[in-house]
């Protein structure tokens, strides 16, 4: 066991100033993702700072008709608020498409955007991983990479990113609020808070070294019919082979995002415009710059008709 100090925070600005002055901390709040990490080794902070006193576990509504969730919201409750049922039902079906009843109880909203991947060789600190372990090569480029991504991977990485809830928060054009060390608060469109993995895998997202998510805010709901389809290997409790979050108005028109095809919530707006001409227009756009593996290839034909299914339903 690898030795490390502790410490409950009371508030945000405490939580942020704690791990700006102390190298190599880390927030923990649920636990349920970082506690495995750390057990297994993968991860090694010096320094645990725990969150789950600091507030931030409301669901409050905003001036202009939106919804802040508060960072330390878990999962369970948000997907069972009745705001969230009603005006944004693609993510309360994510949610409940995640893990099992406890897990989601324990889980919150800021861990769950910033769980780490599921890729087998990340796990396996016997196995090369830029990820875990910059510069030391990719394990699943040549070896098992059915589970991973078919578009925007690097030569350097082709994990996927495991969370469900992110796919429906990309699709609901989310905003992630954080704070600083210093008192600095930012606010960070969801589309570009995840990243690709280019030459720096190791870095999931655009967050900040002690930066401290406060919320996620939910813009005016978009109104239309809200679904959430999650294909997997089992039908409960595994993670996502590819998903499909689509919010479709009357006339068809819509948005969509994709889960499990890349290391971040995959969309493109421009292809939302072929959405009343079906799902076969749609998938050719948003995976155009698809690069598959003999292994991996089957996500395309399944996004296709995942997302054919999810337009078919929307019509009623
Ligand atoms: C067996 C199993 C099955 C699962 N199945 C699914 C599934 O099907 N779908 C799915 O989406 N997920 C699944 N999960 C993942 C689960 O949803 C995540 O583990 C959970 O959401 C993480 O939330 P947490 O609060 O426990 O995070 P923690 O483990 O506490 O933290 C995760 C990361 O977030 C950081 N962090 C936490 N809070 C903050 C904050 N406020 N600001 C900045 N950083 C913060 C931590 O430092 C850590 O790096 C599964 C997990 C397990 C163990
Ligand atoms: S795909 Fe990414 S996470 Fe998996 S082994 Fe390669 S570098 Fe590591």
């Amino acid at each position: 066991m690898k030795p490390f100090t502790y410490e409950r925070a009371k508030s945000p600005a405490e939580a942020a100033a704690a791990a700006a002055r102390t190298p190599n901390a880390k927030f923990v709040a649920g636990g349920t993702n970082l506690l495995d990490l750390m057990k297994l080794q993968i991860e090694a902070p010096q320094h645990l700072i725990d969150v789950n006193n600091i507030g931030l576990d409301k669901i409050e509504e905003t001036p202009d008709g939106g919804l802040r969730v508060g960072a330390l919201v878990r999962n369970t409750d948000l997907a069972a608020d009745q705001r969230v049922r009603r005006d944004y039902a693609v993510l309360s079906r994510a949610l409940l498409a995640g893990a099992n009843c406890q897990l989601r109880n324990q889980a919150t909203t800021a861990g769950n955007l910033l769980q780490r991947t599921r890729c087998p060789y990340f796990y396996d600190t016997n196995q090369p991983c830029n990820k875990r372990s910059p510069g030391s090569g990719c394990g699943a480029l040549q070896g098992y990479n059915r589970q991973l991504a078919v578009v925007g991977a690097s030569d350097a990485c082709i994990a996927t990113h495991p969370s469900d809830m992110a796919v429906a928060m990309r699709v609901l054009d989310a905003t992630v609020e954080t704070v600083s060390g210093d008192g600095a608060t930012r606010s960070i469109p969801i589309a570009d808070f995840h990243r690709l993995p280019g030459d720096r895998p190791q870095d999931d997202t655009t967050l900040r070294a002690a930066e401290l998510i406060t919320a996620v805010t939910l813009p005016k709901p978009a109104g239309g019919t809200h679904l959430y389809r999650k294909v997997r290997d089992r039908a409960s409790f595994a993670f996502a082979l590819i998903s499909v979050a689509a919010i479709v108005q009357r006339d068809g028109s819509g948005r969509v995002a994709l889960g499990g095809v890349a290391h971040k919530p995959w969309r493109n707006e421009a292809a939302e415009a072929e959405m009343p001409r079906g799902a076969q227009a749609v998938t050719r756009k948003l995976l155009a710059e698809a690069r598959t593996t003999e292994q991996n290839a089957f996500k395309l034909p399944l996004v296709e008709r995942t997302l054919g299914s999810v337009l078919a339903e929307a019509k009623g």
